[in-house]
């Protein structure tokens, strides 16, 4: 459903021209994939590339049939409503809403009746474990909570697709895998979810694992069986 062909971004700094994602070419399967690479590789400018924040240089990302670049930006931020959930470090919670007011917000914003979003947003909030925490502001939550918040506010309007970006960044390892585990579960019931992270622990639970190096793709790591099997492209 998400495919890159042949994307390319780069950025000019004075005399220099950085090249931060560098012809990238795939075709994102149902299920968790892992982006991993040092720091500097490429990895946000990409996923802001897949998620159509950005445009690129050159190439271009397909959501089914349809090529972003080719829309507005408006009609790019309506294909984010409708396909795509948010899990970024960077994107905090409204902190004058309670958690489950934070999680019905997108759908106000999609016009969903007020009972049907608060129920939903209810549910939502149990399915992460949360249910306990509906009325909480997000500063009574702790770090882990907040970001489970923000997953179940990624799935308020039940979008095929998940992008993760460093989700894990500020936790601790334990609430760090619960994180991951969430990801996982939607990406078993055939979400396309894609994690950009450098913790490379977590990134082994994914289904495949994409390393970047110089903006470039340079690895595919497939998880089939109990031994992944790499296979080096470049
Ligand atoms: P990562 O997320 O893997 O750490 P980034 O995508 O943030 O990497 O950055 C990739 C490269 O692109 C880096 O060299 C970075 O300095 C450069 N870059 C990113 N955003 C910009 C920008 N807005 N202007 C200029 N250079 C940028
Ligand atoms: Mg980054």
């Amino acid at each position: 459903m998400l495919e890159a062909i042949n994307l390319q971004k780069r950025y000019h700094q004075g005399e220099i021209d950085v090249v931060a994602v560098d012809h990238f070419t795939y075709r994102f399967p149902a299920g968790l994939t892992a982006i991993v690479g040092p720091s500097g590789s490429g990895k946000t400018t990409l996923l802001n590339l897949l998620a159509g924040f950005d445009v690129p240089s050159e190439g271009e990302v397909r959501m089914g049939s349809i090529p972003l670049s080719a829309l507005t930006e408006d009609g790019r931020s309506e294909v984010r409503l409708k396909y795509m959930g948010f899990v970024f470090q960077q994107w905090n919670l409204i902190p004058t809403l309670t958690a489950l007011e934070n999680v019905a917000f997108p759908m106000m914003l999609a016009g969903v009746s007020p009972k049907e979003r608060t129920a939903r947003a209810a549910a939502l909030l149990e399915a992460v474990g949360l249910g306990q925490r509906a009325r909480h502001l997000p500063s009574k939550l702790s770090g882990g909570e907040q970001q489970r918040v923000a997953i179940a506010r990624a799935l308020a309007l039940n979008p095929p697709i998940l992008f993760a970006d460093e989700p894990t960044g500020n936790l601790d390892s334990a609430s760090g895998a619960r994180v991951v585990e969430l990801l996982l579960q939607q990406a078993q019931e055939g979400r396309t979810v894609i994690l950009v992270t450098h913790d490379l622990e977590l990134a082994r639970k994914a289904d495949r694992i994409l390393r970047l190096r110089d903006g470039r793709l340079v690895e595919i790591e497939e998880a089939t069986s109990a031994t992944p099997t790499a296979s080096s492209i470049r």
